[in-house]
């Protein structure tokens, strides 16, 4: 199935993301995504998950991003890419229209092999998810008990990861590999010279992300929100940068370090939302269809997924979903934010 031309939302925007979520389960407990420990019931099959991908690249999606939870943790991981790898050198595959896979890990469980079999596989991109550089902040920030230790192992794990994926053929250099931080008024703000630090050892960009009012668990409020302006301001004192801008449908605005030290990233949902060029669908591990982060409910996309695959009622209903979109829900937090209730971060897989 596809579409003769992309299809766009009630704001001309066009669907070019596809996030699908292999798990809603998490290795870490991050104390502003709240993670459930258990799945949630009724798992896609791999064939449903090549359907939602599929019908996605029919109405114009470029990207599928592969998230979680933490999909390290997703024993459908790998069969997923495998096949995904084949069909895009198959013409006749709609899935062939894929410009690139990437993924978001924690990277606990990223290791030299693991990174050798994304690579492999065809993943061109990995984001690695870190909040902090120092370990008591590192183990507070991740939810993790025990205190510094715990910390220090994770700093070893997570580091030993970007080096893995490095080592792997993953090029910070050509964006392939960076590294995401929230950043948390109040609980970890310290870390932005340590991360940034960190980040310019390695020649990783560093995205730094205002604290979000996702979900309904991790009891945001505005006061814990430290401004990307405000970020960049703190940094500059350290390291002189220079804006770039952000580019069309990316959730980041960049800024190049003066002396040669690489790439920064903001994204900034609460002060400088983007909503106005947003092409991303997401798609939980249940098979919920979500066209906002911030949405409160998705559509179900099980009824043309099992117990076996309507791949026509799937693209219509998909093609239906985006046209009929209207999100903008950072633009409008402030008239429609307080009180609003949003799917879970973990389940929707940011
Ligand atoms: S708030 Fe919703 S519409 Fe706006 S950028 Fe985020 S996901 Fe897109």
């Amino acid at each position: 199935m596809h579409a003769d031309a992309p299809v766009v939302d009630r704001h001309a925007r066009p669907l070019g993301v596809l996030r699908l979520s292999l798990t809603g389960r998490c290795n870490l407990a991050c104390p502003y995504c709240c993670p459930d420990g258990d799945e949630p019931p009724g798992l896609l099959s791999l064939e449903a998950q090549l359907a939602v991908v599929r019908a996605a690249c029919g109405l114009g999606a470029q990207t599928l991003r592969l998230t979680g939870g933490e999909p390290l943790l997703s024993d459908r991981l790998w069969p997923l890419l495998e096949t995904i790898a084949a069909a895009r050198v198959d013409a006749a595959d709609p899935i062939h229209a894929l410009q690139q896979v990437t993924l978001t890990t924690n990277g606990v469980l990223l290791t030299p092999q693991r990174a050798g079999q994304l690579k492999a596989l065809g993943v061109a991109r990995l984001t690695v998810s870190l909040d902090a550089a120092e370990p008591e902040a590192a183990a507070q920030m991740a939810g993790l008990q025990g205190g510094a230790s715990a910390g220090e192992r994770l700093l070893v794990q997570v580091t030993a990861a970007l080096d893995a994926a490095v080592q792997a053929g993953f090029d910070p250099a050509l964006g392939q590999l960076k590294l995401n931080s929230v950043i948390q008024r109040g609980h970890n703000d310290d870390q932005l010279i340590p991360l940034a630090a960190l980040a310019r050892d390695r020649g990783i960009e560093l995205r730094l992300i205002e604290y979000m009012d996702v979900g309904n668990r991790n009891g945001w409020s505005s006061e814990q929100v430290l401004p990307a302006a405000e970020m960049v301001k703190r940094l500059q004192a350290r390291w002189p940068l220079e804006p770039e801008g952000r580019a069309d449908h990316a959730t980041a605005s960049r800024w190049r370090y003066r002396d040669g030290g690489g790439v920064l990233g903001t994204i900034a949902s609460i002060s400088e939302p983007f909503c106005g060029d947003c092409n991303r669908l997401r798609i939980t591990a249940d098979g919920q269809a979500f066209t906002c982060l911030f949405a409160a409910e998705g559509v179900d996309l099980k009824p043309w997924l099992t117990p076996v695959v309507d791949r026509d009622g799937l693209f219509k209903t998909m093609a239906a979903l985006w046209q009929q979109r209207g999100d903008r829900y950072s633009e409008l937090r402030a008239q429609v934010g307080n009180g609003s209730s949003h799917a879970e971060m973990a389940y929707l897989g940011g």
